[in-house]
């Protein structure tokens, strides 16, 4: 028997196996639907039939084994250890990344300067995790504050929002200065609280707004940013405006000079991932 008779009595024995599976199991209630179907009307706006067969299928993730663990496919920017992902933006310019990392966290150090992903990202699923300090040390936007900087422009606010009077669109979950959160969900000072977001990155045409920016941000598990449109970049005290950039841009994290804790940041590309 020669190697391409030993692989089709192979596929044949897997196919019989597989009939007499399928026959055991049809015996035990077992039972069948169409795959797909190539009779169906075209669905509005689209290339495909209703249940195309030859629709192709989604691409297999396989989650993290807990409630925010990354996925299979994510790019894991800190899981812990180090800040090899990073570099501190300083009056310098870019300086090797020099917050404190003990414990399985990272720390904010005041006056060390953001820290700013080395990888950039456009469109995309971000998970991170951050704790105020537990200890209150001030009010308002001294409770906690930092930050999460979409495309390093874009602030998601992190701030103790627990038991904290301060203006609505600079409470955690808000789009800082243009939207405040639908609610306030905030764990205690000192709790490690969690963000999901959503981003659509804004698109520039030669030189100008083409469209803008989206974001979502699910906060402790509660949508506080339901696809909102972002008005421009993060200001204080004036109406944030866009300016062009690139499609992609680094993630960054905000030293306002409060010693803000980051865990398990990790982020998934939206690009690429078109619905066929
Ligand atoms: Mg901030």
């Amino acid at each position: 028997m020669n190697l391409r008779n030993i692989a089709i009595a192979a596929v044949a024995a897997t196919l019989a196996a597989g009939l007499l599976l399928s026959q055991s199991a049809k015996k035990k209630g077992y039972r069948t639907s169409p795959t797909g179907y190539s009779d169906t009307p075209q669905l509005p706006g689209q290339t495909w039939k209703v249940h195309d067969i030859a629709r192709p299928k989604p691409r297999v993730v396989t989650p993290g084994a807990q409630y925010g663990a990354p996925p299979s496919d994510a790019v894991v920017l800190f899981d812990g250890k180090d800040l090899s992902k990073w570099v501190v933006e300083t009056r310098k310019g870019q300086q090797p990344a020099n917050w404190t990392v003990a414990n399985g966290y990272m720390e904010v150090k005041s006056g060390a300067g953001t820290l700013v992903s080395k990888e950039k990202f456009g469109d995309a699923q971000y998970h991170i995790e951050w704790a105020a300090p537990a200890e209150i040390t001030g009010d308002s936007q001294w409770r906690g504050n930092s930050g999460v900087l979409l495309m390093s422009r874009y602030e998601i606010q992190v701030l103790d929002s627990y038991n904290n009077p301060t203006y609505a669109d600079g409470q955690a979950g808000s789009i800082y200065g243009q939207w405040p959160p639908l609610v306030n969900a905030s764990r205690k000072p000192g709790e490690w609280q969690s963000y999901d977001i959503i981003f659509e990155a804004p698109k520039f045409e030669a030189g100008k707004l083409a469209r803008p920016g989206f974001v979502t941000v699910i906060h402790n598990g509660v949508v506080t940013q339901h696809r909102k449109e972002i008005i421009g970049r993060m200001a204080h005290r004036v109406v944030g405006t866009y300016a062009p950039h690139d499609p992609e841009e680094p993630l960054a994290l905000q030293d306002h000079d409060v010693p803000v804790r980051y865990r398990n940041i990790w982020v998934r590309r939206l690009t690429g991932y078109d619905q066929p």
